[in-house]
């Protein structure tokens, strides 16, 4: 069969699995959460991105600043050229001055914040961890005053669907102008969580409407949405990133091209050739499908 091709221009390095939160709805199986990648072969990673031509990076996991080499694998890359260091953290540890300055130091240029809510309860019972809104929020505050471009991931489940427009007024007014909107993925822990946080794609896309037009109304950076296929938000549908163009290696090793690779876990329907989005739709994940049914996705003339 002939390959499809696709413009990577980003290498996503997932450093280990390992983590200081057990959010509900962490796609990682909680046996894999001990695996940790070695310095050498994460700069092997940085070497072959490179070698590719790859101008931006990123660190990401598990939770990449559990890592004692996290400042040495930024200096690295920074050391290699590459253009834009990206850590993607949950940001306890950021909560810190000194450890935030550091890492700033060592080189990474672009900072993707999880936060689930801007009410603290909600964060704390969504990452099983006490404290952990405090922590968070302190490290965009940090960031902040720091000048570090800062984009805030929001993993939308059954707890905090309705409130995104209240999430994106608070932190919009505190200096935040990017966010990006994760529909969760039924697998890992949230598999097994699936009875406490799904909740239908159709009964978001009302409240993610509105803060996706806040977002306009604001003038801030164009929102995105993650794993929500065209046909639920066709108005809107420019925001749904449906193509990653990022190359992924994961502490497996498996070396992946995300929008070829992850082809597999979607599925279309029939009904989908009628739809003109059909080109550029990669379909919606099997496990959704498994839990809600195939009726609220219809083709868009
Ligand atoms: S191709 Fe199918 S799943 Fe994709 S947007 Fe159209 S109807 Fe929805």
């Amino acid at each position: 069969m002939k390959k499809e091709k696709s413009e990577v221009n980003f290498f996503d390095i997932m450093s280990s699995y390992k983590c200081n939160q057990n959010c509900l709805f962490c796609s990682v199986e909680y046996q894999k959460r001990k695996m940790q990648r070695s310095t050498f072969d994460i700069k092997k990673d940085v070497l072959e991105a490179k070698k590719e031509g790859i101008k931006n990076i990123g660190f990401s996991g598990g939770e990449p600043t559990l890592r004692k080499d996290i400042f040495e694998l930024s200096r690295f890359a920074k050391k290699e050229g590459f253009k834009l260091i990206r850590l993607q953290t949950n940001g306890i540890l950021l909560a810190y001055d000194n450890y935030c300055n550091k890492l700033v130091d060592s080189g990474i240029n672009y900072f993707k914040i999880s936060i689930h809510s801007h009410i603290p309860e909600i964060h704390d019972y969504l990452t099983q961890t006490k404290g952990s809104f405090k922590q968070t929020n302190k490290a965009i505050q940090n960031l902040i005053e720091l000048n570090q471009p800062v984009e805030l991931n929001y993993v939308i489940s059954k707890h905090n669907y309705k409130f995104i427009p209240q999430f994106v007024e608070y932190f919009s007014n505190k200096g935040i102008s990017k966010f990006c909107f994760i529909y969760q993925i039924y697998c890992g822990n949230a598999y097994d969580n699936k009875r406490i946080i799904s909740v239908k794609i159709s009964e978001i896309t009302p409240f993610l409407k509105e803060a996706l037009n806040i977002i306009d109304d604001y003038d801030l950076d164009k929102g995105i949405v993650f794993n929500i296929p065209f046909c639920l938000l066709p108005k809107y549908h420019e925001r749904c990133v449906q193509i990653f163009n990022t190359k992924v290696s994961t502490p497996e090793k498996i070396m992946q091209n995300v929008d070829l690779d992850g082809k597999e876990d979607k599925i279309k329907f029939d009904r989908c050739k009628n739809c003109k989005y059909e080109k550029k739709c990669y379909g919606v994940w099997k496990t959704y499908v498994k839990l809600f049914g195939e009726k609220e996705f219809n083709p868009i003339k």
